[in-house]
């Protein structure tokens, strides 16, 4: 057995072991298998053990495997998103995970106009407040709620965040009790005409508290596929 297989089944276990401890149903969790920097051989190992969602941060990556890969892969978008890129991707993913403007939103409502779909997305809130990272102030997420919904085609199904980084697992818990309370609040607010009641967050390094939580998103990738390498800058 190849070490994604069993990685997978390493982390199939812990998400198990997740819903259990906090009463959620296995099928409320989806793995995102996040391949990006990793070729296609071995990213196919993974749709080989039947996964079928996967994520990449990079527009061009996410296009050449989606040209090579199996048609019925669920593509996300987990990266940060230029607007003079949207249109490369907008036919090809399931849920853009990073949207933290209203330009950018402005962007995929007009090419979902032009390619006469409706673009699922969800709004990334930096809810650690970290300035290395993309994502709305916590304070402005519902206001931009909002402002997304009344564009056309294009859909607002929940919260993304990037947790700060992990050094222990239960680290970040205190941000996703907040990011799960945020999601009711603005369903609430708005007498549910809009439900942001996906939540994409949770990564190798803290996962089951996610879930735990109230993830219905977890995106893992150096869980299931190993460290990334990436080229050094000459
Ligand atoms: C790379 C990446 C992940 C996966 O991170 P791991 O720590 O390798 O699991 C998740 N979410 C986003 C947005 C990423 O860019």
């Amino acid at each position: 057995m190849g070490f994604v297989k069993e990685n997978l089944e390493m982390v199939e276990k812990e998400i198990e072991k997740a819903c259990q401890k906090s009463g959620r149903n296995r099928s409320d969790v989806t793995l995102i298998a996040v391949s990006k920097t990793k070729p296609v051989s071995l990213v196919m190992e993974a749709y080989d053990a039947g996964i079928r969602d996967f994520g990449e941060n990079k527009v061009q990556e996410l296009v050449q495997k989606y040209e090579e890969m199996p048609k019925d892969i669920r593509w996300h978008m987990i990266g940060h998103l230029q607007t003079n890129k949207v249109k490369y991707i907008i036919d090809k993913v399931c849920l853009i995970h990073g949207v933290d403007s209203l330009h950018l939103a402005q962007e995929i409502s007009r090419q979902a106009v032009r390619h006469n779909l409706t673009a699922n997305i969800l709004i990334e809130v930096n809810i650690g407040g970290e300035e290395s990272k993309f994502g709305c102030r916590y304070e402005e997420a519902e206001k931009l709620v909002k402002e997304i919904s009344l564009l056309p085609q294009i859909a607002v199904k929940g919260l993304m965040t990037i947790a700060p980084y992990a050094a222990k697992p239960d680290e970040n818990r205190g941000y996703f009790v907040k990011m799960k309370q945020l999601s009711v609040d603005i369903t609430k607010d708005s007498g549910n005409n809009i439900d942001v009641g996906i939540l994409s967050m949770g990564m190798t390094g803290d996962y089951p508290a996610a879930i735990e939580e109230g993830a219905t998103y977890i995106r893992v990738g150096t869980g299931i596929f190993g460290e990334r390498e990436y080229k050094q800058n000459p």
